[in-house]
């Protein structure tokens, strides 16, 4: 390898470091994180990728904050867009040179679920459960992208190619968001059946919210309504045309929907999307954390038949919940008001591949602006930890980490 690999390392709650690091090899190698029955296995069909654009995610601040089980020394980073400089004996038709990006879900390609496209509980590659990620708590120990480099398991399955690698450097930060948070929002909007003329609300207006807004609107709904407490977040929802609810003013159902019917003349939207997870503050409050108030809000506001994607984060158990019953990732879910509705929930980390390549040429063609919409920000691999500490504290961007000074240049 050319020059030593770097890395964001997690050093205990909202703490990271960026560190020299191992090269990235061929065999997955133990260290923090890693599954003892994953220790040693050979990666023939992996590429190595040179990483050109590698994203924070509040999926990463989860295990920052300290609400998982996440070990120190865990190689932080799943939102990966690389070049590929070296590959494996298994790799047909990859090539050396190709600008790729990597789904966040790691995947085999060969098992029933992958085969189903359900690339988000494949069965191969985490020995402890359905689903796997790079640099996550108990997704296997696969190690994290925020670095120079990273290994990229079937390669020939996982890598999107760019079709053009002048046309994608061009295009590369809104590119960057097709490793996860773009697909996500996509298929939140997807499950919960956004269509031409859909009224949507999306909870939450984080980066993942955001990316659900803008897919909402590609996918031809009529309105979109974003739901925070975070003003300037909510001010970058209506940037590109949302219609938005500051949570901090609402405090009761009955306020919710007024505020729904506000908008729209009814009180209740055809879709909704929970962009927020199982750190969800109390609406009307300073900021204490109800974990099931989302969940019990969009049951509320969305109409009977309607549909409920759930892109947010839900955990089986949460070390730092507020209450007892949270710790063992017990809600107080007004599951009735779902029921009697007859409303869907779709849940689950999102299975990428199955929307990247077509977001990708919508991308590409000019059909949408997620770059903008979400207000990517580049900053360094080393600035890395300002930039953690500036998105947990509510700031309006989606950081983008630029570990060789690529998208910065190509700007
Ligand atoms: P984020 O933390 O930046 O955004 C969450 C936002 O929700 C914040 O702006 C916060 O103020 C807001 N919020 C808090 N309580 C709220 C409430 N009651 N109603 C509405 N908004 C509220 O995180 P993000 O990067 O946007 O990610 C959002 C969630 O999506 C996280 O749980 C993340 O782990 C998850 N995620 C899931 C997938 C997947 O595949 N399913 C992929 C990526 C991220
Ligand atoms: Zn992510
Ligand atoms: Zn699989």
């Amino acid at each position: 390898m050319a020059d030593t690999n770097r890395a964001v390392i997690y050093r205990g709650i909202r703490h990271v470091e960026v560190e020299d690091v191992a090269d990235a090899g061929f065999v997955l190698q133990d260290g923090p994180g890693v599954h003892p029955d994953n220790v040693g296995r050979e990666l023939p069909h992996a590429a190595i990728l040179k990483v050109v654009a590698t994203n924070i995610c509040g999926s990463d601040q989860h295990m920052v904050r300290g609400r998982t089980d996440a070990p120190e020394g865990l190689q932080l980073g799943h939102e990966i867009t690389g070049e590929v400089i070296e590959i494996g004996p298994g790799v047909e038709f990859i090539k050396k040179g190709d600008l790729v990006s990597i789904p966040f879900n790691i995947a085999c390609g060969r098992c029933r679920n992958c085969k189903e496209r359900n690339t988000g509980v494949c069965l191969n590659v985490n020995p402890e459960q359905p689903g796997s990620a790079y640099g996550y708590v108990a997704m296997g120990g696969w190690r994290g992208g925020q670095a120079k480099y990273v290994t990229v398991p079937y390669a020939d399955w996982n890598c999107l190619k760019f079709p053009d690698k002048e046309q994608a450097m061009d295009k590369i930060r809104d590119l960057t968001m097709l490793s996860d948070i773009f697909p996500t929002g996509y298929h939140g909007c997807v499950t919960a059946g956004v269509g031409t003329g859909s009224t949507v609300y999306v909870a939450g207006a984080g980066p993942v919210g955001l990316a659900a807004a803008c897919s909402a609107q590609l996918l031809g709904a009529a309105v979109v309504i974003v739901g925070d407490m975070q003003a300037d977040r909510l001010g970058q929802a209506r940037s590109f045309g949302c219609e938005t609810i500051d949570l901090s003013k609402v405090d009761s159902p009955e306020a919710m929907a007024g505020a729904i019917e506000g908008i729209l003349g009814v009180p209740v939207v055809d879709c909704a999307v929970d962009a927020v997870g199982f750190e969800a503050k109390g609406h009307g409050t300073n900021g204490e954390e109800a974990p099931a108030v989302v969940l019990n809000t969009v049951m509320g506001i969305t109409r009977a038949a309607g549909g409920i994607g759930i892109p947010g984060l839900y955990v089986p158990s949460d070390p730092g919940a507020a209450d007892e019953s949270a710790k063992h990732g017990n809600l107080s879910l007004q599951f009735g008001i779902g029921w009697a509705k007859s409303l869907t929930f779709a849940t689950g980390q999102a299975p990428v591949m199955k929307y990247h390549r077509g977001l990708m040429q919508a991308i590409l063609n000019d059909r949408v602006h997620i770059a903008d919409a979400v207000n990517a920000t580049v900053i360094t691999l080393d600035d890395a930890p300002r930039g953690y500490e500036e998105f947990d504290s509510g700031a309006a961007q989606k950081f983008i980490l630029d570990p060789h000074g690529l998208v910065g240049a190509a700007a």
